[in-house]
């Protein structure tokens, strides 16, 4: 199930659609300091773990610069395509560790659907997930919005569960969930 959401290349465009939806509203939103209006400030990233049949657009990471002189402050809208500063997509990062307790990470890094993907970088992911639940800005924000509280040891299936519908609708509310993690202005402290 998750390894087919993995491999579908039109629900990646659905991400990309959310994505032009949330720098559409940080646009709007103008600067977060001045009120000045935002120009793009857009750039390439270059993600792993694209299933194939997207194009080179869906690398850009939308972001906006402040036109005001002496401001120029960086706006960088959430993404459900980009977690953070993970190199693979936000749907690798969150299905392969989903997928970690059901398998052991030799297993999983012989998955096709995944090339090149190896045990260091599963092991970082565990702890990254486990990192934003305990010692991130987004923690205390994360921790209040879940009730009962989610099992940390057990994420990112365990967020996952809290959220209704299939795979691929589950992913997208963790994801919008996880937007704080990815964009504003942590995001600008992130890159
Ligand atoms: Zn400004």
């Amino acid at each position: 199930m998750y390894q087919a959401v993995l491999a579908d290349a039109k629900f990646c465009e659905q991400l990309f659609d959310f994505d032009r939806d949330l720098a559409a509203s940080t646009r709007a939103a103008r600067c977060w300091r001045c009120g000045g209006a935002l120009h793009s400030g857009s750039y390439a990233r270059k993600p792993r773990g694209c299933p194939a049949g997207l194009g080179d657009a869906y690398a850009e990471r939308f972001s906006f610069c402040c036109a005001v002189d002496g401001c120029r402050k960086r706006a960088t809208p959430p993404s459900l395509r980009f977690l953070g500063r993970h190199v693979y997509l936000a749907t690798v990062v969150t299905l392969i560790s989903a997928l970690m307790f059901g398998t052991t990470p030799s297993r999983l890094a012989r998955l096709s659907v995944v090339p090149g993907l190896d045990r260091r970088t599963l092991a970082r992911w565990r702890v990254w997930w486990r990192s934003s639940f305990t010692d991130s800005a987004f923690a205390p924000v994360a921790r209040a919005a879940m009730v009962p509280p989610i099992d940390i040891t057990a994420l990112p299936v365990s967020l996952l569960e809290r959220f209704a519908g299939d795979v691929s609708e589950q992913l997208i509310a963790l994801l919008r969930f996880l937007g704080p993690l990815t964009g504003g202005q942590s995001a600008v402290r992130a890159f």
